[in-house]
């Protein structure tokens, strides 16, 4: 099984063009979480190297910053095509890397396509404004320029994708990109590349170090964090990691896009529809194997409908199938590694102490000791207490019965991060009392859906410990390129701003 992944993937990269040398021989190691076994070793950069990446990276952005903005979007098209044709190949290798079903690595896939869609259209759309001035034959207008040079960090647990928001929108908006992929994911990082590689030959006429990839952890990601060249650094990851890219990013007065840790809740009313909502609860809760950063990690349930629905929910944790991703029918494939499922199981014995119920989450062998499949947990809790507060990346769903709206509002937003959150209601009072000002404090709140599988068409992205940034749909493009106010006088006098007289005679 093993040395069939290795091959497989060997084969999908050499197909896409990709030199053996880039994925066998080097000092990273990479490991299938569907065996644990070792696929690939892949060349690391070193933080050395990050200083000529950026120099390359910079001289491009003199030309690219030049190209016309629908030209620029060619390549996004372009980038697209690539991705469409060979949607399958990238999927699959989604599921080889990470993990991810085959269904779920081809949405992974989707999203990228998508997003260069929008991107596409956003080319011929970044609308300044023009604004009334207070003074004679003045005009005052806003436009918006390229921002510069882009690092993008990603995670493991949408290895691809996340490039994909950043990158698309990035490159339509004239700035230049490099890519320091999860060490956990480096291989689909290769196979994204050599497709915008393609597009770039077709594509003709792009500078040289318009897109780089740096292979690395965090040295590496840190490097290119403290360059101040970097005109924005996009980073999504743990709440951990954000802390530190954000604060060595402030300290050189640059820009993040922060993109960090959830602990994403729901809201079960009296009025809900619990055929729904036991079914979005289970895609929230357990799809992904709940290595999504807007997994349902709380589910507030009221206290009239808890043991109607509760006990439902326990027999489809009890019977989802936990297994191969690339074989069957699984729905929940393996966690990243064995981290993750101690840290999965010391949540869970934590939980236990705080007077928690825990159904499920135990070791399922599926192929061998070296990869660590979970049947994902259900624990019921008595309060928000103890591991409830904090994400942790793995399937547990922790459950809490609520006597009136106030309190579930209170207890959704008691938690440090502010990612994504949803409410199952068809009273249009519940429903509106959740999304207004004085409800959820999340970036995302859905209705009748669980807080996961975001459209690329919003803006993503969360609120407090999750970083505050935005990325992907909506007007997040404006985080990617710098807004300048002008005021223009067209006529013959110096009239000036708040009636201020400075006469030279
Ligand atoms: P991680 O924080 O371990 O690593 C993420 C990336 O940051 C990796 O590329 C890593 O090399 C790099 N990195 C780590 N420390 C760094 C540092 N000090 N300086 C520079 N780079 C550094 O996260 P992970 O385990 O790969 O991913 C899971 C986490 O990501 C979860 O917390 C999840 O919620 C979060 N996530 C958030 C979003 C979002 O959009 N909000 C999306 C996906 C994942």
């Amino acid at each position: 099984m093993t040395q069939a992944i290795a091959a497989e993937v060997s084969g999908l990269l050499r197909g896409l063009g990709i030199a053996e040398r880039h994925f066998i021989g080097g000092d990273l190691a990479v490991a299938s979480p569907i065996t644990g076994e070792t696929i690939a070793t892949v060349p690391q950069g070193a933080a050395a190297d990050v200083t000529d990446v950026v120099a390359r990276a910079q001289t491009a952005f003199t030309a690219w910053r030049r190209v016309p903005a629908p030209r620029r979007g060619e390549l996004v098209r372009l980038l697209g095509e690539e991705l469409r044709a060979h949607k399958d190949v990238l999927g699959r290798l989604v599921s080889l890397e990470v993990g991810k079903v085959v269904s779920e690595g081809l949405g992974e896939v989707q999203e990228m396509i998508d997003i260069c869609d929008f991107a596409v259209g956003l080319s011929r759309q970044l609308y300044g404004l023009t604004i009334q001035s207070e003074r004679p034959d003045h005009r005052l207008t806003e436009q918006w320029h390229p921002a510069g040079v882009v690092g993008i960090i990603s995670a493991f647990n949408f290895p691809v994708a996340v490039w994909a928001w950043n990158a698309a929108l990035a490159l339509v908006c004239g700035d230049t990109i490099i890519w320091k992929p999860s060490e956990k994911a480096p291989l689909t990082a290769l196979a994204t590349h050599a497709l915008l590689e393609r597009a770039l030959a077709r594509f003709g006429a792009a500078p040289e170090g318009l897109a780089q990839v740096l292979m690395g952890g965090r040295e590496v990601g840190g490097a290119l964090v403290d360059d101040a060249r970097v005109a924005i650094v996009s980073a999504t990851g743990s709440t951990r990691m954000g802390r530190d890219v954000a604060q060595r990013v402030a300290a050189r007065f640059g820009r993040s896009i922060l993109e960090l840790g959830g602990n994403n809740a729901s809201i079960v009313t009296p009025s809900a529809d619990l055929d729904l909502t036991l079914r979005a609860v289970a895609f929230g809760a357990m799809g992904t194997a709940g290595q999504r950063c807007t997994t349902l990690r709380r589910l507030m349930v009221h206290e009239s409908v808890y043991d109607v629905l509760v006990p439902k929910l326990v027999r489809v944790y009890q019977t989802i199938s936990v297994g191969s991703p690339i074989a069957g029918h699984a729905l929940v494939g393996p966690l990243i590694d064995r981290a993750s499922f101690e840290a999965m199981q010391d949540a869970l014995a934590a939980a236990r102490e705080a007077g928690g119920i825990v159904h499920g989450g135990e070791r399922v062998d599926v192929n061998g000791d070296a990869s660590f499949y979970a049947r994902p947990a259900l624990v019921e809790m008595p309060g928000q207490v103890g591991p409830v507060v904090d994400e942790t990346f793995a399937p547990i769903l922790y459950v809490m019965k609520y006597a009136t709206l106030a309190d579930a509002i209170a207890l959704q937003n008691g938690v440090p991060q502010g990612l994504s959150s949803s409410i199952f209601a068809t009273d249009l009072r519940e429903v509106e009392q959740f999304l207004s000002a004085a409800g959820s404090d999340c970036g995302i709140a859905n209705v009748n859906m669980g807080p996961s599988g975001a459209e690329i068409g919003g803006a993503f992205g969360g609120e407090k410990e999750t970083g505050g940034g935005r990325e992907s749909g909506s007007d997040a493009w404006r985080g990617y390129m710098r807004r300048q106010t002008n005021a223009i006088n067209y006529g013959r006098s110096l009239p000036l701003a708040q009636g201020v007289t400075f006469d030279v005679g």
